[in-house]
């Protein structure tokens, strides 16, 4: 059993408590069963007399929820510092980038991408993401993305099989989707839980995303689709009509679009991923017209080698509310429990009683901080199912 008091302010993301959509609790304690769940969050001053004697005070820290990245993509070999720097200098991004990733990925030994996956996955820990969501797609081959995604599988049990990331050189569009939908998925789908398609210019039409999802979808996979980051189209309306879990980028959306996520009540999440337009110097999505409209908003690193290589969720929801109006309060929700529902998932991205006890220590008395001090590292300490798995309380 593990007993913290002193929390300055402790987010619960637990609506029944009435205390706002973070469900914040000030000079709060927290109790982690030995089950590693979450056994109490209350104010210290009604911590019961026997759980005090072996509580750790955390001198006035905030407390919140783990992060839950629910979009990057870790399983890669090599970088593009080079293309980065060619951006930069003025050339536009375009999805076609991705097939330098692919070389790379090719050559690289499965130890390799393995120790690349987890070192990024480690950094995200160090910045207080406790669950993360990561992909194949860099491989576009039926043994490439297999072995992706059994990499992907040694870091994180949210798996997404993205073979439709772009048709690889020397593919036609047509043979490439009957692939992906056919050998590559039955042999990617024992390591997959999620498909996701890149329905966007560049990458895959409408009509070759709703096969790919829904050959996934029979197949058993949950479905989730990267839609409108580099101009308006069709993807989005499709997400939502085949009921995906989340429609990912939404950086151009027409009232239309944003109708439709919004009357999915939820079951649709809209995934923003900040730190990609930040990256291209690209327009960044309107959240609060989102939000407004009544859409259950996530926010999402999608690290990746070319178009937002950062981890850092503390950053995104930096940039979330000084470049996209989001208040703090939704983006430190959007940036846990948002992403915790873009997965599906009630058990993380909140500290209610019975959650699993994954939560950030911070240097800071509030998680205001996490917007109000961009760039600056404010996470003390991480855990994971109770134990101290980065940082210390000291
Ligand atoms: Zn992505």
């Amino acid at each position: 059993m593990l007993v913290l008091t002193g929390i300055g302010t402790l987010v619960t993301n637990d609506v029944t408590l009435e205390r706002g959509k973070l469900g914040v609790i000030n000079n709060a304690a927290l109790v982690v069963g030995d089950d590693n769940k979450v056994a109490l969050a209350c104010e210290a001053v009604n911590l019961p007399r026997e759980l005090r004697t072996n509580a750790v005070d955390i001198g006035g820290r905030a407390v919140i929820p783990g992060f839950v990245d629910s979009h990057t993509h870790l399983v890669f070999g090599g970088d593009r510092a080079l293309e980065f720097e060619a951006r930069m200098s003025g050339k536009p991004y375009t999805a076609g980038g991705i097939r330098t990733t692919m070389s790379a990925t090719r050559g690289a030994s499965n130890d390799t991408l393995a120790e690349n996956a987890r070192r990024l996955a480690n950094e995200a820990l160090h910045t207080g993401t406790t669950t993360l969501e990561t992909k194949s797609g860099y491989g576009l081959s039926v043994l490439d993305e297999t072995r992706s995604l059994q990499v992907a599988t040694s870091i994180t049990s949210e798996t997404t099989f993205l073979g439709a990331h772009v048709v690889p050189p020397d593919s036609q569009i047509d043979d490439y989707v009957n692939l992906v939908c056919g050998e590559m998925l039955a042999q990617c789908a024992p390591s997959a839980k999620w498909i996701d398609v890149f329905c966007d210019r560049g990458a895959f039409e409408v009509d070759h995303a709703r096969a790919i999802l829904s050959a996934g979808a029979k197949a058993g996979l949950g479905m989730r689709i990267h839609a409108n980051q580099l101009q308006h189209g069709g993807g989005v309306q499709l997400g939502v009509e085949l009921g995906v879990a989340s429609c990912d980028h939404c950086t151009h959306l027409n009232d239309a679009d944003i109708s439709a996520l919004a009357d999915s009540n939820g079951s649709t999440v809209a995934t923003l991923l900040p730190t990609a337009e930040l990256c291209t110097r690209s327009q960044f999505p309107d959240a609060r017209r989102l939000i407004d409209a009544g859409v259950t908003v996530a926010l999402a690193s999608d690290c990746n080698p070319g178009s937002s290589y950062t981890t850092s969720m503390p950053l995104v929801i930096s940039l979330a509310v000084l470049n996209m109006n989001m208040t703090c309060e939704e983006a430190v929700w959007s940036a846990t429990a948002g992403g915790a529902a873009a997965l599906r998932r009630q058990d993380i991205g909140t500290l209610r009683i019975g959650a699993s006890a994954d939560f950030t220590v911070l240097n800071t008395p509030s998680y205001i901080h996490l917007a109000y001090r961009p760039g600056v590292k404010l996470v003390d300490a991480v855990f994971r199912l109770g134990g101290c798995v980065a940082g210390s309380l000291l």
